[in-house]
């Protein structure tokens, strides 16, 4: 674990989507989500830890994205699973 993220390489997609749907594994699987996270490298919208199925953290762990940001309104920070540390990548 570092003070600073050490994977900004994996950092593709830094502005969240215009229109968020919501949690595309929630909208597949049929459950809910409580607040929504962008994936940082794929752009791809999941739920996060306080929704029942955690799909952002599952997401990191099938596909090895490392960062992800928040998408809820007025939010902008991002976090590094592996490094355990919340930052700001995004310009809005
Ligand atoms: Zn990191
Ligand atoms: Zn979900
Ligand atoms: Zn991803």
């Amino acid at each position: 674990m570092a003070d600073v993220c050490t994977h900004l390489d994996h950092v593709l997609v830094t502005e969240a989507p215009d229109a968020v749907e919501g949690c595309v594994d929630c909208l597949r699987e049929g459950t809910r989500w409580v607040h929504l996270r962008m994936c940082h490298e794929c752009g791809e919208v999941r739920c996060c830890d306080n929704s029942p199925e955690q799909h952002a953290t599952k997401h990191f762990r099938a596909s090895a994205h490392p960062v992800m940001r928040s998408v809820e309104p007025g939010e902008a920070w991002s976090w590094c699973f592996i490094d355990e540390v919340a930052f700001r990548i995004a310009t809005e």
